[in-house]
């Protein structure tokens, strides 16, 4: 038998080397860094920077996957992590260059939240708020000026923001529910008083986006809370068996006064422009997905149980669950990618390109939790292992069921897009 490969090679004059080894055809952009081909997985980089800068971010986060187990076990906080990620730069990722950013965009960040995610689902989502809170005030431009060059300076020095607008009584807050943390002025200042639930991040957080009734405006408003200010403490409260750490704790507000200057929006302020850095949320989920679709091939490669000859991969039942996972893996990434592309590219399409936002979210999240559960079926029963990490992607990626958008507020505009044209 021959066992030459059959190889072939050119250069095309523009930006491109073709390579054909038997079957597969491999087009590489030279400029662009991205590998195209048949029966070659498809890469998203758009560009040599975003791919040498995953590579290195990828050595950071291999430690995350080692320690997700435990963290798991224990409940605990991913400290460690977040402080890895905050030396290797990653929080400042989206933050303008003049504040000691990198400046990235919203595909990067995409791209670095599904790396993350692959390594650890919690990290990635509780990091994921911060770093494109940061985009999306760099976006929308909308607070004081001199309270968002603080904000971004501050972040400039490593600290953490997000967003508490969950209660126990309003539910999501997309659902428009009328806060019961309240914002009454009194001498000069805003005095804030209530209770958060699911506030990410909040073992490490520095500065709180909090929404309020404010009665005075007749409407929600939203504030900026500093940590260390007095009247401001966490309650652990979060118990989840899901996502458990995002350490999303009870954020409590008892007589917290806020200076005028940080009533850093009024009621009817909040713009829609920026809303795709929520695009976060399925990169996280596809990133839990993609690294139990990597153990199942894995595993379907290297397990012979003795009725076989040859490793399960061989089965026709195992190549049917593996291929209708590939589907499902490269329709979501496909549809995240070229939406996120298309909001950067142009900025006019963005009011057009909102309803698909929502549907990204919904498509990629359900595609991810079908991939797992494909995982696990190529798995087997050893995927219900407690040591197994299946077993906890599992449990992760249903979380994404219920971050922003809702599935049926998503379908509803989809639904009215159409109907309503
Ligand atoms: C891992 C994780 C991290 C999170 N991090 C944060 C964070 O950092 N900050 C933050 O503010 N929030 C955060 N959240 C909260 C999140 O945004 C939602 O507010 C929360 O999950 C509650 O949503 P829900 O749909 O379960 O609750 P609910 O809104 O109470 O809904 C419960 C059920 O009732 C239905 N329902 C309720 N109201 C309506 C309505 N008006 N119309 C139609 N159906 C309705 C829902 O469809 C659902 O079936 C986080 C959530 C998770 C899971």
């Amino acid at each position: 038998m021959n066992h030459s490969v059959p190889f072939s090679f050119y250069l095309n004059l523009g930006k491109q080397i073709y390579i054909k080894i038997r079957n597969f055809h491999i087009q590489l952009n030279l400029f662009k860094g991205c590998i195209k081909g048949k029966g070659v997985l498809m890469s998203f980089f758009q560009n040599e920077n975003q791919r040498e800068y995953i590579e290195k971010l990828a050595m950071v986060t291999e430690k995350f996957s080692e320690r997700a187990q435990m963290l798991d076990e224990t409940r605990g906080f991913p400290f460690q992590n977040i402080q890895d990620l905050k030396d290797f730069g990653y929080t400042k990722l989206t933050l303008p260059k003049e504040y000691g950013g990198l400046g990235g965009g919203l595909y990067e960040f995409l791209l670095c939240q599904e790396k993350i995610a692959e390594a650890d689902g919690s990290t990635a989502l509780s990091i994921g708020w911060h770093v494109g809170i940061t985009h999306q005030l760099k976006e929308k431009n909308s607070w004081n000026a001199d309270v968002l060059q603080e904000v971004f300076s501050e972040i400039g020095q490593g600290a953490l923001l997000n967003s508490a607008a969950t209660e126990a009584k309003t539910g999501s807050p997309t659902r428009g529910g009328r806060p019961g943390t309240t914002a009454i002025f009194e001498n000069g200042k805003w005095i804030l008083n209530g209770r958060k639930t699911f506030t990410t991040l909040s073992p490490v957080l520095d500065l709180i986006q909090v929404s309020a009734w404010v009665e005075e405006d007749e409407g929600i408003g939203w504030f900026l809370v500093h940590r260390e200010q007095a009247g401001v403490s966490f309650e652990n409260t979060w118990d989840m068996i899901s996502m458990q750490g995002t350490g999303s704790h009870d954020l409590i507000l008892d007589r917290v006064e806020i200076d005028p200057n940080y009533y850093i929006e009024k009621p009817g302020r909040r713009k829609t422009q920026g809303e795709g850095w929520l695009l976060h949320i399925p990169a996280c989920y596809i990133g839990i997905a993609g690294a139990a679709r990597r153990y199942a091939i894995q595993f379907a490669k290297t397990y012979t149980p003795n009725s076989l000859n040859s490793p399960i991969k061989d089965l026709p039942n195992i190549q049917r669950q593996i291929g209708e996972m590939e589907l499902q893996y490269i329709q979501a990434r496909r549809f995240l990618y070229s939406v996120a592309e298309k909001w950067e590219e142009d900025r006019d399409k963005r009011p057009e390109l909102s309803r698909e936002l929502g549907a990204v979210k919904t498509a990629v999240t359900n595609a991810s939790i079908s991939i797992v559960d494909k995982a696990m079926r190529v798995v087997g029963a050893k995927s219900l292992e407690r040591s197994n990490p299946l077993q906890r992607y599992y449990r992760d990626v249903r979380a994404g069921l219920h971050n922003p958008p809702m599935e049926d507020a998503a379908i509803s505009v989809l639904a009215k897009s159409v109907l309503e044209d």
